[in-house]
């Protein structure tokens, strides 16, 4: 790896995701349809009302450091990080159950967090002699879908989160999405219906904490479950980011939710996330936002804004809808 550390290490992925947003703002995120699962061979939803989503999560390609240490301390050879980012995506989706159930929608909400053990990425078609050196974001995830298609992992209503190990990978980021697999139950493209995500759990534990690898975690698979007219209908601003909050605790203190992790912060070094993100926001359109004047401690909870639990619930309840 070259000793230059990345001079910005942000959403690389949700960048291209989102200026082509900017661009073409409607065309992003449009109809999600009812896709058929390969596994029972059953839509996704049916007549009652009944949603069955997964999110399958894996390991990618760990240093032997982090193997060791996970060995030694006798574990299942998942490190901490990676079982505390999977712990926090089941209890994100937790909350949405519980936050649908209060409200009688999404009678029988199935959302299942699952382990999808370890994956070695496959040399990616798009792979250019660049990417040897440092993977681009497209190279990681057509490396992944090569990788769940030889598995026949690919359920059509399943979103796929890899948890990579890329600490100066400035080009993947903290992770992200990409079109046309950024959507789970989008299969408006004959692309399966399965979304692809990633965290780098790497960038996160490296750079900031463990706080931020939980939030990133969620904030990433929830990018599959949050489509641009469902966050417009919801927040009035079409980016995912907007329905995150960031609330004032004391004069000198912000506490951040998953979906503004990265972007809640000053755009600049270390006031936030040490590295801020480079897909849409505005901090003006946030669901609440307290402002980063004077603010010098920035603080991450898991639990998901009220607009974050309205979108997500929203787009399950289109995709999985009669
Ligand atoms: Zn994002």
């Amino acid at each position: 790896m070259t000793p230059s550390l990345p001079t910005r290490l942000a959403d690389a992925a949700e960048s291209g995701r989102v200026v082509s947003r900017r661009e073409v703002l409607a065309a992003v995120g449009g109809a999600a349809a009812v896709s058929w699962s390969r596994a029972d061979a059953r839509p996704m939803a049916d007549a009652t009302g009944d949603t069955s989503v997964q999110v399958r999560v894996y390991s990618g390609s760990l240093p032997l450091r982090i193997r060791l240490r996970s060995a030694v301390a006798g574990s299942d050879g998942w490190p901490p990080a990676l079982r505390d980012a999977l712990g926090a995506v089941d209890d994100a989706l937790e909350q949405v159950r519980d936050y649908a159930r209060e409200r009688s929608r999404l009678e029988s909400p199935d959302l299942r967090v699952e382990r999808g053990g370890s994956v070695r990425l496959a040399r990616s078609a798009v792979q250019r002699p660049s990417d040897v050196v440092v993977p681009s974001f497209e190279a990681v995830l057509d490396g992944f879908h090569r990788r769940l298609r030889e598995r026949d992992a690919l359920t059509g209503s399943t979103c796929h989160l890899l948890l990579c190990w890329e600490p100066l990978n400035y080009r993947v980021g903290y992770g992200g999405t990409l079109s046309p697999n950024a959507h789970v139950g989008d299969d408006a493209d004959g692309t399966s219906g399965d979304a692809l995500t990633v965290a780098n759990v790497g960038a996160s534990e490296r750079w900031d904490s463990r706080d931020v690898t939980r939030n990133m975690a969620i904030h990433e698979t929830l990018h599959t479950f949050l489509s641009a007219d469902v966050v417009e209908a919801v927040g009035g601003s079409p980016c995912d980011h907007d329905l995150g909050e960031a609330v004032r605790v004391d004069d000198e203190t912000l506490r951040i939710s998953p979906m503004a992790s990265a972007y809640a912060g000053r755009e600049e070094i270390g006031a936030g996330t040490r590295f801020h993100g480079t897909g849409c926001y505005d901090h003006s359109a946030f669901h609440r936002h307290g402002g980063t004047e004077g603010v010098e401690n920035w603080t991450y909870t898991t639990d998901l804004s009220e607009a974050t639990l309205e979108g997500v619930t929203r787009y399950l309840e289109r995709t999985a809808g009669p």
